[in-house]
C-alpha cells in the first residue's frame, strides 16, 4: 500500500493493509471497519484481500467482483459442492451411466420414449459393442 499520513492512519481500520477507515469500536478491540469487526481474526487477511479486490474491480483492474459471504452462504456452497463432487466422482467412473440407467428402467418394464431407447442403445453400442435385438 502507498504510504499514508499519521492522521490518516489514525482513522484506518486496524486490520493489516485494510483500505477502510474504522467504523466499529468495541471494548477490548482496536478500532476496525465494519468488514473486519465481526469476523474472527484469522479471517482478516482473506477479508482484506476481498476488499482490495473489490477496489481493483471498481477501478476496472480486474473483472471478477469479490463477494462477501455469510457463514450460512459458505456452508450452503460447500454442501452444494460436496453433493456435486460426490455425484460427479461416481458418474465419472462410468460416462455411460445414464444410458445404463435408462436400459435398466426399460428392462424393468418401464415405458420409455422411442428417443430414450434409441439414445441409450446408441450410447451403449458405442463403447460396449452391446447390441440387443430391437424389440420395439
Ligand atoms: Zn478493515
Amino acid at each position: 500500500m502507498s504510504a499514508i499520513s499519521p492522521e490518516d492512519r489514525a482513522l484506518r481500520c486496524s486490520a493489516y493493509d485494510c483500505p477502510n477507515n474504522w467504523s466499529v469500536s468495541r471494548e477490548g478491540y482496536r478500532p476496525l471497519c465494519q468488514y473486519h469487526a465481526w469476523e474472527p481474526q484469522h479471517e482478516w487477511p482473506r477479508i482484506t484481500e476481498q476488499l482490495l479486490r473489490e477496489i481493483a474491480f471498481k477501478s476496472g483492474k480486474v473483472t471478477t467482483p469479490a463477494k462477501h459471504l455469510s457463514p450460512a452462504e459458505k456452508m450452503e456452497i460447500l454442501n452444494r459442492l460436496r453433493t456435486v463432487l460426490s455425484a460427479s466422482s461416481r458418474e465419472n467412473m462410468d460416462h455411460k451411466a445414464w444410458a445404463k440407467r435408462l436400459q435398466a428402467r426399460h428392462e424393468a418394464g418401464q415405458t420409455l420414449s422411442q428417443n430414450q431407447i434409441r439414445c441409450y442403445r446408441a450410447a451403449l453400442r458405442m463403447t460396449d459393442a452391446h447390441d440387443e435385438g430391437a424389440a420395439f
